[in-house]
């Protein structure tokens, strides 16, 4: 059938986005118990949400009645103070996927350039197909961003360049001095949306937040999100950073009440959990450290990773995907991002990650 109506045609170019799968779906197709079935596929955090986020959001559920505070006035107050700059920079989104959706409402349209980094977030190709924009790709080297092919592939055209560090899915990091030379040659009039959904892992990150204090890179976005350290992927929760003249423009997409009341609550809470991130950010190198050493044994290549996950080169990885699948370990088969001898696993509990690696090491014959 098809509809007796047309729609926007730039959707016919949109591709679907194939999330990591959940566990009950795989339960009822597999015939397994939900409970046997581990899930190192969405780069969640294995230690779950902050006990301190879950009480706090129970507080709220009997003013479920009402409608959130539309400005989530406490938990923009509580990031401000954290990361030393005006409530002005900031704007919140339903997931840092919903930030990168503003940037296509607010910049990019037919006839538009979108650059991106071959083996990039599949959420960028989406946005820039779904607001009719033409897709850029600089091809990686190493598997992560080359700079030198993203700054040359900027056409008078362009209008946003999204960068991932660390990168998804490949986990690669653009040492420091390489991005402020790179922020620094990107012609002011294209936005440069960075996204660091993983930068919480990283023990010394490089500092962007001087530049949008100083308001000194009014072209320049970074993007964060409470679905990986913080472990609240299932609340929706992302920000922007960037210049108060540009989150102002956002905030007229942003739908009035699109942060819930729960949400609000616990991730306000889970700012406060130090403790809760420690643990995690630890976890992660111990988990990272366990899969490398592990995969050096077996002999099976990997891409460094500075991220929650790793990239596994495991030769037919849709087959390995599927055969781990079988065995209850749900992974991501790389098909999708152009990487097909690839898996990408996150990193799980100590427990999580020793099952991941003998099941792995079994079905590749290496056991
Ligand atoms: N950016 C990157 C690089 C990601 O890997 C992800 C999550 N997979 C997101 C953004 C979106 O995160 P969320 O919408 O859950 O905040």
């Amino acid at each position: 059938m098809s509809l007796p109506f047309p729609l926007n045609p730039s959707l016919g170019n949109v591709p679907v986005y194939q999330p990591g799968r959940p566990i009950e779906e795989v339960a009822r197709e597999m015939g397994l118990e939900p409970g046997q079935i581990i899930k190192l596929a969405s780069n969640e955090n294995p230690l779950g949400p902050s006990p301190k986020a879950l009480a706090a959001m129970q507080h709220v559920l009997a003013n479920l009645h009402l409608y959130p505070d539309g400005n989530a006035f406490y938990l923009k107050q509580k990031l401000a103070g954290q990361l030393n700059l005006p409530v002005s920079h900031l704007i919140l989104g339903n997931g840092s996927n919903e930030i990168i959706e503003f940037l296509g409402h607010a910049c990019i349209a037919p006839g538009a350039d979108v650059v991106v980094s071959q083996y990039c977030f599949a959420v960028y190709s989406i946005v820039t197909r779904l607001f009719g924009g033409n897709l850029i790709v600089a091809p990686a080297k190493d598997h992560g961003h080359d700079l030198e092919a993203m700054l040359a592939a900027i056409t008078p055209q362009t209008r946003v360049v999204f960068v991932a560090n660390p990168n998804n899915p490949t986990g690669t990091l653009i040492p420091g001095e390489a991005i402020l030379r790179f922020l620094e040659r990107v012609p002011s009039n294209v936005l440069i949306a960075m996204d660091e959904a993983y930068v919480e892992f990283m023990e010394n990150p490089l500092d962007l937040l001087p530049l949008i204090r100083d308001n000194s890179r009014p072209n320049l976005i970074l993007m964060r999100t409470f679905s990986k350290i913080f472990g609240l992927a299932g609340l929706r929760l992302g920000y922007g950073i960037a210049h108060p003249e540009l989150i102002a423009a956002l905030e007229k997409i942003r739908q009035p009440f699109n942060i819930n009341a729960i949400a609000q609550a616990g991730a306000l809470a889970a700012l406060e959990d130090t403790q809760h991130i420690a643990l995690t950010r630890q976890n992660n190198l111990e988990g990272l450290r366990f899969f490398t050493a592990g995969l050096d044994k077996l002999g099976v290549e990997y891409v460094p990773s500075f991220a929650n996950f790793i990239l596994v080169k495991v030769g037919e990885g849709q087959r390995v995907f599927e055969g781990l699948q079988k065995r209850g370990v749900i992974v991501r088969p790389m098909g999708g991002y152009q990487l097909p001898e690839y898996i990408r696993i996150s990193v799980g509990t100590p427990g999580e990650n020793e099952r991941c690696l003998k099941t792995l090491a079994e079905l590749l014959g290496r056991a």
